[in-house]
């Protein structure tokens, strides 16, 4: 029996030989909805860059100090895409917990993550899951589910927390980000976090070419500190800026590792729509 047919929380439409990045990160978070292949990529990307088991936790503890900073801003609503599998500190139960009134819409192209999603959420009114392509704006911020939960006539805090290096330079990610930032009225603010090459570039090649090798859809372009940057256009960064997600604002030893390259593998910076 292979490992699809003896798991009922797997949908029929997964191909459980290949890896997804969701998964993948599920397995380095210390998560349990992974197989093999996934944990196979994970394994072959802790080998050739010492620590990224370590840089998934900080990229995950950056998230939920950026989603306590918008809630201490005042936002309510939260357009989460790239959300992920449900883990620890997911964003609904950080913001809930801050005000049980915050609304949260997921958003993954990964049917395991929305499979997931659905059945965390089970019957809380005030969030919700959708599968779409981040790569098409219209159909996220039109679909009956950002209507139903977000009033876009009020500030919404959409998160890209380590998502945005899935998408390639051919699909203009650039672009892309200024779709939703028109849809979103000012006072808005993007919590953006995306993988760099330029902290340990030779092991980050190797990554990049080990999940190519893996046939996995999901490919890895990491970016320039510039590159990244540009993705806030229209938004004015808050302090302390563009950095590495172990310097933004760091309350915790969780928050932050003792090794400096992990701290900076991934750019974080939260925008703010003027
Ligand atoms: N945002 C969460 C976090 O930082 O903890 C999860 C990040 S996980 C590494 C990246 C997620 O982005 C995966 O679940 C993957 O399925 C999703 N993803 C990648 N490309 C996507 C796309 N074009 N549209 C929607 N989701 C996408």
């Amino acid at each position: 029996m292979t490992e699809q047919q003896t798991q009922n929380w797997i949908p029929d439409e997964v191909d459980t030989s290949v890896p997804s990045m969701a998964r993948t990160y599920d397995f380095l978070l210390g998560g349990a909805h992974n197989f093999a292949v996934d944990r196979m990529v994970a394994e072959q990307a802790e080998k050739a860059m010492p620590g990224a088991a370590k840089i998934a936790r900080l990229n995950r503890a950056f998230l939920g100090r950026a989603v306590r900073f918008l809630i201490e801003e005042g936002i309510t609503q939260f357009l989460d895409i790239g959300s992920g599998i449900p883990t620890v500190g997911n964003v609904h139960v950080v913001a809930q917990h801050a005000n049980p009134e915050a609304r949260v819409l997921y958003v993954d192209k990964d049917p395991i993550a929305v499979a997931h999603s659905e059945l965390m959420l089970g019957n809380n009114d005030n969030a919700d899951v959708l599968r779409a392509d981040m790569r098409d704006p219209e159909s996220i911020v039109n679909s009956s589910q950002a209507r139903r939960l977000l009033d876009f006539d009020k500030p919404i805090g959409m998160l890209l927390v380590m998502m945005i290096h899935w998408v390639p330079d051919a699909d203009d990610p650039w672009s892309l980000i200024a779709r939703y930032r028109e849809a979103l009225p000012a006072g808005s603010y993007v919590a953006l976090s995306h993988v760099t090459a330029e902290t340990r570039e030779d092991q980050v090649t190797e990554v990049q070419g080990k999940i190519r090798e893996s046939r996995s859809a999901d490919q890895l372009t990491p970016r320039t500190y510039d590159q990244v940057l540009r993705m806030f256009d229209g938004f004015e960064l808050v302090e302390p800026g563009l950095v590495g997600c172990g310097l933004w604002h760091p309350r915790g030893p969780g928050d932050i590792a003792d090794n400096p390259e992990l701290n900076q593998q991934v750019y974080a910076g939260v925008g703010r729509k003027l």
